[in-house]
Order: structure tokens, then sequence, then C-alpha cells
């Protein structure tokens, strides 16, 4: 997820452009700023290129996220269901707005199991919020046709995902709301940063207040707007919305470079019978930011790991299964509920059980699974090699 890997003249530019008036902030200033307003434009460029009609940045991509729920009304005594597999982001932020994650068990599409989710609703629930893992996307049909039976909000966390698409659509702009990361590690980045994508006017526009202490904007100065509700800051600053008007101007290239990577490597990998792939429900709309592959057991995939760590290839390649970040499995700070200050008894409640949930289901997905992110900067030579090395390693743990 490279943005950072093609950085250079025309984020400084941006950048000086910033430099040049010192206004820093992406509100007021009208005068001294001289039209410069990349935070705007930023917007603009976003709504033009991924296709909606609302798009708010915030700070990060986990205040996106945030934003979104306060702007859907999902909140104290509301249920969000949400994957097993995800970055902690997902659930920090639906403990942030008061509400109560309900996890359930992935399938080969690294995200939600439909299935999972059917059975997790209860009359509490009112949003469902898939995470486009690792560049793919999830079975957003089956999703938002459980949505539709039971009035649930579809929320994407498309974080991961940038300029995946899904049936002609870019993920992040199919369900009620939808967000995007721009922190230094995704697609395209701000250094720090975020948005909420929305087709739905008064969600935006709660959106646009929520991030900047409930301002509604409208006032002919900042101390004559009004506060039609509670707000918080989670406003973007004006150099990091220029880098990232020179990061979306170049997305379009690092998909390219990446699917021409990603299909190389995937017809090396492909050459070994007992690896299969993940499941992509529109194979089309892959951003291909990660490969991400199967092995038929947990212990091949823990021995594959083991020599590729000998060999001294394993940087970029995943094993989600025992990374404290992204899999319930080492959540022991949720499962045990160590926050700061008090949550409420119904997410405490909820949190504890989870020590007890069996997650079997995606054990036996993420057991197995291993994802190569793919750079921008290899060689068709470099992507060869690379890829002869894995097959030689994968043939020798299966010859034992
Ligand atoms: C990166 C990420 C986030 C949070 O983004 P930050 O900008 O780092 O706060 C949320 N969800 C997922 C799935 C992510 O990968």
């Amino acid at each position: 997820m490279p943005g950072f890997e093609l950085f250079g003249e025309e984020e400084r530019k941006e950048i000086n452009d910033v430099m040049e008036t010192g206004i820093l902030m992406r509100y007021g200033f009208d005068g001294p700023r001289k039209g410069i307003w990349k935070s705007k434009e930023l917007e603009q460029a976003i709504c033009e290129r991924f296709g909606c009609s609302y798009a708010q940045l915030t700070s990060s991509g986990t205040s996106a996220l945030t934003t979104a729920f306060a702007a859907l009304g999902i909140g104290y005594g509301d249920e969000v269901i949400m994957p097993a597999f995800t970055f902690v982001a997902s659930f920090e932020s639906v403990l942030s707005v008061g509400a109560v994650p309900v996890l359930v068990d992935v399938d080969e599409t690294l995200t939600l199991n439909p299935g999972a989710v059917r059975k997790a609703i209860t009359p509490k629930t009112k949003c469902v919020m898939p995470v486009h893992m690792c560049g793919s996307m999830a079975d957003l049909d089956a999703l938002q046709e459980i949505c539709k039976e039971h009035d649930l909000i579809l929320l994407e966390d498309a974080c991961q995902s940038i300029g995946a698409s899904y049936k002609g659509k870019m993920v992040g702009t199919i369900g009620a709301a939808g967000t995007f990361s721009f922190d230094f590690v995704k697609t395209m980045t701000c250094g720090e940063g975020g948005v909420v994508m929305t087709n739905d006017k008064d969600v935006y526009t709660k959106c646009d207040g929520y991030t900047d202490h409930g301002h509604d904007h409208l006032g002919v100065d900042r101390g004559a707007d009004l506060h039609p509700f509670l707000g918080y800051n989670y406003r973007i600053s004006e150099l990091h919305a220029a880098i990232g008007l020179a990061q979306v101007r170049k997305v379009d290239r690092v998909l390219e470079l990446q699917k021409k990577n990603h299909q190389q490597l995937k017809n090396i990998l492909s050459q070994v019978p007992e690896v299969s792939f993940r499941i992509i429900p529109d194979p089309a709309g892959d951003s291909c930011t990660f490969l991400s592959w199967f092995l038929p057991t947990e212990e091949i995939t823990r021995a594959v790991v083991a020599e590729l760590k000998v060999q001294g290839i394993l940087a970029g390649n995943f094993y989600w299964f025992d990374n404290n970040w992204h899999y319930i499995r080492k959540w022991d700070h949720l499962k045990n509920a160590v926050a700061l200050h008090r949550l409420s008894p119904e997410q405490t409640d909820a949190l504890t059980k989870f020590q007890s949930q069996d997650f079997s289901a995606s054990d036996a997905v993420m057991g197995r699974c291993i994802s190569t992110s793919i750079s921008t900067l290899w060689s068709e030579e470099q992507v060869k090699e690379k890829g002869e090395k894995m097959v030689e390693v994968i043939k020798k743990v299966l010859s034992k």
C-alpha cells in the first residue's frame, strides 16, 4: 500500500503553495490565504476520482470512522457487526462513540462472512461494517441484501482498499458512508489523514460539523458560526491535504503498477498446485496492494513462514494469524477490556465475552493465509526472482 514509494517533486510543489502563505489551517483566513484551499481541493478531487457526492477530510482513518459513526447516528445502545480480521482502528472507532463491536468470522474473502453476519443480528444491531482488507473487497451484494432485510446501516471501512472497486463502483462509496485512511502506509498518503465519503448530504453536513467542534460553517466568520450539535477536532491541516493532492493524482499509476506486479507474482505461485488464492468477489476490482494466498494446513503455513525467514525473504510477507494488530487472537487488551477510562457496562460485557467466543472458522482461514505486499518499485526481473525463491521455499516445505 505504497503511496510513499512514489513521492517527490509533485508533493513538494503542493506543500510550497501552502508555505508561501503560511496558512496551515483549512478554515478561515480568507484574505491571507490568497486563494489556496488545499483541503477543499482534495475533497473535490476525491469526489471526482472515486465517484461520490461528498467527501469530508479528517485527521486520520480512525477519526474518519468515528466521524462516520457519529454522523450516521450510531452510539450508545447500538451494536456494530464487524470482522474479526481487521486493523484495531475499526473497533477503536466503534468504542469511541459508545457503541458495542460485535466481531464475527471471516471467510476466504478475508472479509465478513455474510452467513456469520446474519447469525449475529440482534434487536440492538444498527450497523454492519465490512472491512475491505488488504486491497480487495467484501461480498457487498450479500451484505447489502442483509442490511436491507433488517433495516441496518452499511458503513464501509475501505481504509486499506483505496482504488478497489465492486461491480463498477469504488469501494467506500457504496454504503451509507465509507472511509479511506491516508496514513503513511496506505495506497495514497497525506502523512496522516483520512476521509469520509457519502452520497447523503445530511450525513456529509454532520461530518463537516463534527470534525470541527460542531461548527456549522455558515457564519460570516468562525466566531459567528453556530453549534447545532457537539463535535470534536478531527481536522486535517493544509500541509497534510497538500501532500494528498499530489498523491491522489498518482493513484491510477500506483494501481496500474500494483496490478502488473500482482499478476506476475500470482502466475509464478500458481505453479504450485497446493497454493490457493483468496476469493475476490469482483476480481476486476482488486486494487492488488497484496497477493493473499493459502497453504493446505496451518502447520505447513508456519513451516513456510519459518523457511522464508531462514532464507531472508520474509520481509513483505505477512502472517496475520500471529500479528498483534490485525486478528482477534492477539487482541488481549480488547478481550480483557483494558481501557484507560471506564467503558459502559454493555461494552465491558461484550468485550470480555470475546474470550470464550468460538472463532475457529476464522482460525481455519487465517492460520493458512500469507499476504505478500506488492511494491510499485519492483522490476519484472525482481518479481521473477522473488516469486521463484518463494516457490522454492514452498516446495521444500511440502516435500518434507
Ligand atoms: C489504516 C486503517 C485504519 C485507520 O487508519 P489511520 O489513518 O491509521 O487511523 C482503519 N481501518 C483499517 C482497516 C486500516 O487499515
